[in-house]
């Protein structure tokens, strides 16, 4: 990236994360906080972009529903195209589990469906860019971010997203994903137990979601995230539509939205969604049966 262009995107990224007031929650920062966050995105996406043309890999954007399966998918296309899947649930998962005094505050936030705050966000999300671009790292697909406009505002202002995926599924099936789903607490491995079975919408296939269950290994140390109960999962689908659906119109407006209705489980929907990106897995119908 030129020089000057860095500048503006720098000073873009500022204004954006400096110019919001409103909504702040406790665990929010000053102006100034928010400004340093703001630059250090820039900075990191910056060098990022230092690297060669030649070594240029996708800048992808998943959103969707809690539930739908961003990690899910998300992580299978990571590997495929050798470019970090950054997830920014996890990061803040990861900031939870911190001996950090602020981390109880955070918990709060999360454990009762609300998004954090931009600012904590970023500021997770920087040092996360950060630390890929000092091993090297090119390219990622964001899971999870942006969230909210000013996030899309800011993430515009410091880089281009080539595409953004937005997965699809009916509400029903969003509410029972999510109470299916559980994580090995030794090997943070995903699986979901709930088996999905329901009659196709006005007149439409019916829908059939087989669980990925975990190996035996896992078995005994599955755990449930504390924000997957019912009431916390129906506050996430309305935060969800109150601020998130925004997000998709921002991307549809500028012609980078591919809208993907996810058509059962990983088996009938992994093979599709390859096609809708017209790409090929290398290790097909093997791995579409994970
Ligand atoms: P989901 O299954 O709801 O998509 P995630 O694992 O992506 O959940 O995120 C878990 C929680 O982390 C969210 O409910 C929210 O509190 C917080 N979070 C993650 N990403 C963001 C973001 N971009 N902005 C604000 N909060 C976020």
């Amino acid at each position: 990236m030129a020089a000057a262009a860095a500048a503006i995107s720098l000073s873009r990224a500022i204004r954006a994360c400096a110019g919001a007031g409103s909504g702040r929650s406790m665990a929010s920062s000053t102006a100034k906080e928010v400004a340093a966050a703001g630059a250090r995105v820039a900075a990191a996406v910056a060098r990022r972009e230092a690297t060669p043309e030649d070594g240029r890999r996708v800048q992808w954007v998943f959103l969707g529903c809690p539930g739908v399966g961003k990690g899910t998918y998300a992580s299978r296309l990571s590997q495929m195209l050798s470019v970090p899947h950054i997830a920014t649930g996890d990061l803040v998962r990861d900031a939870l589990a911190s001996p950090d005094p602020f981390s109880k505050q955070l918990a709060e936030i999360v454990n009762n469906g609300k998004l954090v705050s931009d600012e904590i966000i970023i500021n997770l999300l920087s040092k996360r860019l950060e630390e890929g671009a000092e091993k090297g790292e090119l390219g990622f697909i964001l899971d999870g971010f942006p969230r909210t406009i000013r996030q899309a505002e800011i993430l515009e202002g410091v880089t281009d997203i080539d595409l953004v995926i937005n997965l699809k599924l009916r509400e029903e099936a969003l509410l029972a994903k999510c109470l299916g789903r559980r994580m090995c607490s030794q090997c943070g491995g995903n699986f979901n137990v709930a088996s999905i079975d329901m009659e196709g919408e006005n007149g439409g296939p019916r829908m059939y979601m087989p669980p990925l269950l975990p190996p035996p290994q896992c078995e005994s140390k599955l755990i449930t995230r504390p924000d997957d109960t019912e009431e916390v999962v129906k506050e996430r689908l309305r935060v969800y539509h109150d601020l998130s659906e925004p997000v998709e119109e921002f991307y549809r407006s500028r012609g980078k939205l591919l809208e993907f209705n996810l058509p059962g489980g990983i088996p009938e929907s992994w093979p599709k969604l390859l096609r809708a990106l017209n790409l090929e897995d290398p290790g097909n119908e093997r791995s579409a049966a994970a």
